[in-house]
C-alpha cells in the first residue's frame, strides 16, 4: 500500500540518520523526513475519516486547504512509489495507456488507479507544454469520477498573466463550491499560508549565496531534493522550522569550510530531473563533483534567480489580491514557456555559482526537455563557453545494463572536464 510504504520508508531512513549518519548529508533531513512520515500519517487518517481530497497541481496547490481540501501529489506522488513496475501494468496492461512516455507521468496514473489512494474529489491542471503530465492527471479525473478543472496560460510573464490566472483561481473556487459540499474558500487562510511560504523562500534564497562557495556546502543528493512549501504539509510551522533548520546548516558547513563531496573538482548544473538511484549519486561524491544549480521549473525562483515575492508591492507597481499574489511563483514558472525562459536564468546560475559544466538530462517520451534541448547547449557555450552532456536515462524502469550506460557516458564526460578544468 502506497502511504504505508511511505511511512515505512521514513522510518527507515530516520533510523539509518540515527545509525549510520553519512557526514555529507545535512543532519536537518532528519527533519524532513519527519514531515514526511506525519504528512503519510495524517493522510491515511483524513482518508478514513472520510475528508475530501483534490489534486491541485502548482500554480493552484496554495488553494487547496483554504478551500477544505486535503491536497494530494500526483507526479510527486508516482515519483515515491516503492513498485513502480506494478503501476506501470496498472496504466499500461489493465486501461491501455502508452508505455512510451516519461516513467513518472504513467507511474502516477497507474498508482491513482490502483484503489491505493483515496479518489480525489476534483482535479486541477495546468496548461503545460508537458502534455503527458496533464493528460495522465485528465485521465485519472476520467477513470475516477473526480471533477476536473484545467487552468490556461498566456505566454508571457508580465502582469496580464498573473491577472488572466487569477480570475481563472476565482472560477476555480466558485466551481469547487458549487459542486462540492461542505467546501467553503478562507480568504485568511491563504494570506496565512503565503506569508509562510514567502518565509520559507526567504530561507532557501539565502542558501543561494552560499553555493557559490567553494567549496560547495550541499551534497550531490541533498541537491535534488525538491523544495518544500509550508501551504503544501498540514503541520506549515514545521516546514517553516525545517527551512530554517536546513539555511542555518548549510551555513555552519559553509563556515567550517565542509564541502558536500570529499574533495571538489568540478562544479555542475544538472537540468529538468534528477536520475534515479543510488549510483548516480555516489559516483558525483566519489570523483568530486559538486551540484551547485539543479535546474527545474521553480528552481530559480525558489532560490532568488528570479525575484517575484508574495506581498512584494513594488514589482507590478500595485498591491496584488491574494489570488494574483498566489500566482507569482507560477507566474516564474521556467518550466512551460518560451526557451528564453528556460534557458535565461540557467546562464545567470552558471555564471553566479561558476559552473564548469551541464548536464542536460532527459527521460524517454519527455518531449519538452527534447525540444529544447538545443537551444540550451549552443547558448550554454556561447554565453558561458561550457559544454553541456546530452544524457538520457529512465527514471524506475533501468535495466542494470542502460543504467550502466547512462553512468558511464557521465563519467566519460566528468573525467573529461575534470582534465580540461585541471
Ligand atoms: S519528465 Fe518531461 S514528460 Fe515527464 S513529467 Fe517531466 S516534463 Fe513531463
Amino acid at each position: 500500500m502506497f502511504l504505508q510504504d511511505q511511512i515505512e520508508k521514513s522510518c527507515r531512513r530516520l533510523k539509518n540518520i540515527e545509525e549510520n549518519p553519512r557526514p555529507e548529508f545535512l543532519q536537518s533531513n532528519k527533519i524532513r523526513y519527519e514531515l514526511e512520515m506525519e504528512h503519510a500519517m495524517h493522510t491515511l487518517e483524513a482518508w478514513k475519516a472520510g475528508k475530501p481530497f483534490a489534486v491541485f497541481e502548482l500554480g493552484a496547490h496554495q488553494l487547496a486547504r483554504p478551500l477544505g481540501f486535503e491536497p494530494m501529489g500526483f507526479i510527486a506522488w508516482g515519483d515515491r512509489v516503492k513498485e513502480p513496475q506494478k503501476y506501470l501494468d496498472i496504466a499500461v496492461t489493465r486501461f491501455g495507456f502508452p508505455e512510451h512516455t516519461c516513467d513518472r507521468t504513467m507511474t502516477a496514473l497507474g498508482l491513482f488507479l490502483s484503489g491505493e489512494v483515496p479518489v480525489p474529489r476534483l482535479v486541477t491542471t495546468r496548461r503545460v507544454p508537458c502534455e503527458p503530465e496533464r493528460f495522465a492527471a485528465q485521465a485519472a479525473a476520467k477513470y475516477l469520477g473526480a471533477l476536473f478543472f484545467e487552468v490556461d496560460k498566456l505566454n508571457s510573464t508580465g502582469y496580464e498573466n498573473i491577472a488572466y490566472l487569477a480570475e481563472q483561481m476565482g472560477e476555480l473556487i466558485e466551481f469547487a463550491e458549487k459542486s462540492i459540499p461542505g467546501i467553503k474558500y478562507s480568504e485568511e487562510k491563504l494570506v496565512e499560508l503565503l506569508e509562510m511560504d514567502q518565509q520559507a523562500l526567504n530561507y532557501r534564497r539565502d542558501t543561494y549565496e552560499l553555493r557559490k562557495k567553494v567549496p560547495c556546502p550541499i551534497s550531490p543528493q541533498d541537491a535534488f531534493r525538491l523544495t518544500m512549501e509550508p501551504s503544501r504539509h498540514p503541520n506549515p510551522a514545521k516546514v517553516l522550522a525545517y527551512c530554517k533548520a536546513y539555511r542555518d546548516e548549510l551555513f555552519e558547513r559553509a563556515e567550517k569550510g565542509i564541502g558536500g563531496v570529499p574533495e571538489e573538482r568540478l562544479r555542475i548544473a544538472w537540468l529538468a530531473t534528477g536520475p534515479f538511484g543510488r549510483a548516480t549519486f555516489d559516483m558525483l561524491t566519489r570523483k568530486g563533483v559538486s551540484l551547485p544549480w539543479f535546474h527545474y521549473g521553480v528552481g530559480p525562483v525558489s532560490y532568488g534567480v528570479i525575484r517575484d515575492d508574495y506581498g512584494d508591492d513594488s514589482v507590478y507597481g500595485r498591491k496584488l489580491t491574494p489570488l494574483e499574489d498566489m500566482q507569482r511563483v507560477a507566474n516564474a514558472n521556467v518550466w512551460g514557456g518560451g526557451a528564453d525562459q528556460w534557458v535565461d536564468p540557467l546562464i545567470k546560475a552558471c555564471k553566479e555559482l561558476k559552473i564548469d559544466a551541464v548536464v542536460d538530462f532527459l527521460q524517454p517520451g519527455c518531449v519538452t526537455t527534447k525540444n529544447l534541448k538545443r537551444i540550451t547547449a549552443q547558448r550554454v557555450k556561447e554565453e558561458v563557453g561550457i559544454p553541456t552532456l546530452d544524457l538520457e536515462g529512465r527514471e524506475f524502469f533501468t535495466s542494470d545494463a542502460s543504467a550502466a550506460e547512462m553512468n558511464r557516458k557521465l563519467e566519460e564526460f566528468l573525467d573529461m572536464c575534470i582534465a580540461n578544468k585541471n
